[in-house]
């Protein structure tokens, strides 16, 4: 039985040619050109027409057919609230290090989707594994071109592969990448580092067979595993500095090579290693464009220089004295301490940075996008006792918070917290030009 599919529309743009003819929010598109559209890329592709044939169920469940001439590539208006309109493809892993299986199980059921979708991978940059790809979706993906993809690879050797994703049809990756890449599809991997398990030769190795795929295989992006406190796998342990230092000289020396060959560095590795390594992040020139700062590549090489552009924003003095709280997670506090030493040059203008350690998910978590409102509210509070001094503003950064949503990962909301805490919160995107707009706004 097929079923057809409705794509709910959750919006309209106001003077589109969808408000125009009456398409409302509320509305079911059901196709386009006597087409089902599966997706997003679908709508896209199939609206891209002059003429377009729309059909539309009405919330009374009556259909009608809105016939459109337009201009090529003329966007309709029309909003979703979902990218797939046939549900999301879920995983079939059970990586040994899946962060999904490290999280308490009391929180909201949307955080446990481990979604593996070719489509949200195009259209978020998502990072999918390739295992639960059918011959129709590797044919899909080359005949509309869906391009640049994200791809975990973790390591090209099948044995690794299948056994730090626990999953069979993790082997062959590397020849489903030669045939992507024949197909000219773009695509940016990442490799999730885990000591002793896919690093060393084998990291080194897997590095090689991808920067043979060079130039569709665009950007290797190295992490280190990242650890709860309730991850139950033994042979999993984090990244000393030693090792880090060695990972760092190690890469750069690739780079050196690849930058010789390719103009481009090729492979990078997350902020977290130079940290760890006691080590500067590389200038932003060594990211080639940030192909990779979702991950986590460049965020800080990124954050100071936008900050240092933006520090001629800065006033002498402020009008008025402010004192605000910039708080963070233990990864960013060295660089956000030089952009604090900057910023309290300013009259009139106190700024205290607030390190907090994760106790939700362990100590050893240690990036600001995984803080919670427990965390905040526990670390505030403990940071006003021992310092003998109240706060009366905060600044976060959004990475803490649930895309879209006000949400932390444990559900607290901002305003709970703003409430319980007795302070005005404002979240800001993390870039050094967004927080000295933050400051010197009044
Ligand atoms: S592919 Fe991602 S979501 Fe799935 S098990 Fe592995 S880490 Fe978890």
């Amino acid at each position: 039985v097929v079923i057809p599919l409705k794509a709910q529309i959750s919006g309209v743009v106001p003077g589109s040619i969808a408000a125009d003819i009456g398409i409302n929010k509320g509305d079911f598109l059901i196709s386009i050109n006597e087409t089902q559209p599966l997706d997003l890329i679908d709508y896209r592709y199939l609206t891209s027409e002059e003429f377009v044939i729309l059909e539309i169920e009405k919330p009374s469940g009556e259909h009608y057919l809105y016939e459109i001439e337009k201009d090529e590539d003329e966007d309709l208006g029309i909003i979703y609230n979902q990218d797939t309109f046939d549900g999301i493809k879920k995983c079939h892993n059970k990586c040994i290090f899946c962060f999904m299986d490290q999280m308490p199980s009391n929180l909201r059921d949307s955080l446990y989707i481990k979604d593996d979708d070719y489509r949200l991978s195009f259209l978020h940059g998502n990072f999918i594994t390739l295992t639960n790809l059918s011959q129709q979706d590797l044919n899909r993906i080359k005949n509309l071109h869906i391009s640049p993809l994200y791809i975990s690879v973790h390591s090209t050797n099948d044995t690794v592969r299948k056994k730090m994703m626990n999953n069979p049809r993790a082997a062959g990756i590397h020849s489903l990448l030669q045939d992507l890449a024949q197909s000219g599809i773009q695509i940016h991997t990442q490799i999730v580092l885990c000591p002793d398990i896919n690093d060393g030769e084998i990291l080194k190795n897997s590095v090689s067979d991808l920067a043979k795929l060079w130039p569709q295989v665009q950007s290797v992006a190295v992490v280190p595993v990242g650890l709860t406190k309730f991850n139950k796998n033994k042979d999993l342990r984090l990244y000393n500095s030693q090792e880090a230092r060695k990972i760092v000289n190690n890469v750069t020396l690739w780079q050196y090579d690849f930058h010789r060959s390719f103009s481009s560095n090729f492979v990078y590795l997350a902020d977290e290693f130079y940290l760890l390594a006691g080590l500067k992040v590389p200038p932003a020139e060594h990211y080639d464009g940030f192909p990779q700062i979702e991950n986590g590549v460049g965020l800080i090489r990124q954050f100071w220089d936008s900050f240092m552009k933006a520090t001629k924003l800065l006033p002498p003095s402020l009008q008025w004295p402010r004192s605000v709280a910039l708080v963070t997670g233990k990864a960013a506090a060295p660089i956000l301490n030089s952009v604090m030493i900057k910023l309290n040059r300013i009259n009139n203008l106190s700024v205290d940075l607030i390190e907090l350690e994760n106790d939700f998910f362990g100590k050893s978590v240690t990036v600001a996008g995984l803080l919670t409102g427990h965390d905040i509210l526990l670390g505030i509070k403990t940071w006003q006792k021992k310092h003998h001094k109240i706060i009366k503003e905060m600044i976060i950064p959004s990475v803490m918070l649930k895309s879209g949503d006000n949400l932390f990962l444990d559900g607290t909301t901002v305003e709970h917290l703003s409430h319980d805490l007795k302070m005005k919160i404002t979240v800001i995107e993390p870039t050094g030009k967004e927080l000295i707009k933050a400051l010197i706004s009044t």
